[in-house]
């Protein structure tokens, strides 16, 4: 399994919210506060990015890099100490 997350040049980003709708986890949203030219910025609101990318391929100002790397493995569980029977 692969995860994801993304960097959003919040100064590039002009609110148009193209990513947000192509974000198949509903994992990106409009920021409360403004960049410097008055734009509220697209910002990773979820710990659930794939890494599938569709956010950066329609980004029209390439404001968005993501980064992917696979998922750690699961721990094996640890063995369970039996109580000593006398
Ligand atoms: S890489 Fe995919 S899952 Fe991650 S924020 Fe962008 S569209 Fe959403
Ligand atoms: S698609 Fe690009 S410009 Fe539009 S809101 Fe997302 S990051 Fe900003």
């Amino acid at each position: 399994m692969i995860s994801g997350t993304v960097i959003v040049a919040t100064e590039i980003c002009k609110g148009c919210e193209l990513c947000i709708a192509s974000c198949p986890q509903e994992s990106l949203s409009l920021s409360a506060s403004i960049n410097r030219k008055g734009y509220r910025f697209a910002e990773l609101v979820q710990n659930n990015c794939t890494g599938c990318m569709n956010c950066a391929l329609v980004c029209p100002d390439s404001a968005i890099t993501v980064y992917r790397q696979p998922k750690a493995a699961k721990q094996t569980a640890k063995p369970v100490l039996k109580a000593q029977t006398a």
